[in-house]
């Protein structure tokens, strides 16, 4: 639409409906692809030497270790897990870029979701010594989803529950079926999230400022991705939260019918 083939409505000398986009917000318009398109060409052009390195770093440490250098290896094995940082970096970024521009795709398949919210655990209990993951279920039966994004958004909410609880080690990771909806919980005892910050912390960029947060990483990019997974998957997720306390993030996603 132009202004020149916008029609005003007028109704006794008032314009009472207007057709048409006025020029700012084309502007905007403009800039918000250009970011989202750096953001995408800068994210894939950084994913191909960082995905390099890794492969590097893994056959350095597997020769160290053989050679009986562990000390060499260890260092090795933190430069493997900084590269893994930085690979969940891009990959938010890439992400981001793809739910902006409407290409996030979905795998659906059929699958049990406890035993995917287990195995999930299962590989993040792997990178924590200090926290323990602590298995809640009750049976949920399958449901037809993308698998893997389902497991990136049970990664993320754990990630962020042991990020955000340096103090206490509990987590609690709980399922249940209830109104035909699949839900998953994770359960933490940490530094919780303000009140009135709460709806906010799944807008994209939005990172809760405060002392007690100054000090924890993060580009604030999770929980969007998270939120807009499930809610492109038919589903949805909140949080419930006491500043100091804990939080708990849901998410609850449509059981369908019968298994095909
Ligand atoms: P990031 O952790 O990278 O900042 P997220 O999108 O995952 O980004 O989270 C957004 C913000 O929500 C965080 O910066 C933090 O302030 C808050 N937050 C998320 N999870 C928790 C949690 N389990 N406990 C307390 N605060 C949280």
């Amino acid at each position: 639409w132009h202004l020149a083939q916008a029609l005003p409505f007028v109704n006794d000398g008032k314009i009472v409906k207007w057709f048409g986009t006025n020029t700012d917000i084309d502007e905007q318009k403009q800039l918000q692809r250009q970011k989202d398109d750096f953001l995408g060409i800068a994210s894939h052009e950084l994913k191909t030497p960082v995905t390099s390195i890794k492969a590097y770093a893994q056959v350095l440490g597997a020769m160290l270790t053989r050679e009986g250098e562990t000390k060499k290896a260890e260092m090795v094995a933190r430069m493997d897990a900084q590269v893994n940082r930085l690979t969940n970096l891009i990959g938010d970024l890439l992400d981001v870029t793809k739910i902006n521009s409407g290409r996030l795709q979905f795998n659906k398949v059929w699958f049990d979701f406890n035993q995917a919210v287990k195995e999930t655990m299962d590989d993040l209990q792997h990178t924590t010594k200090k926290h323990k993951l602590v298995a809640d279920f009750t049976e949920t039966g399958h449901i037809y989803s993308d698998k893997d994004r389902i497991s990136q958004v049970i990664t993320n909410l754990i990630t962020n529950a042991i990020k955000y609880s340096p103090h206490t080690d509990q987590i609690i990771i709980s399922t249940r079926l209830k109104n035909n909806e699949a839900i998953a919980c994770v359960q933490d005892f940490g530094i919780g999230i303000p009140d009135n910050k709460k709806d906010r912390v799944f807008e994209q960029f939005y990172r809760v400022s405060g002392d007690k947060q100054h000090t924890f990483p993060g580009l604030g990019l999770g929980l969007y991705i998270s939120s807009e997974i499930i809610k492109r998957e038919g589903g949805r997720m909140w949080v419930n939260s006491v500043e100091g306390k804990g939080s708990t993030f849901c998410f609850a996603l449509p059981v369908e019918g019968n298994e095909q």
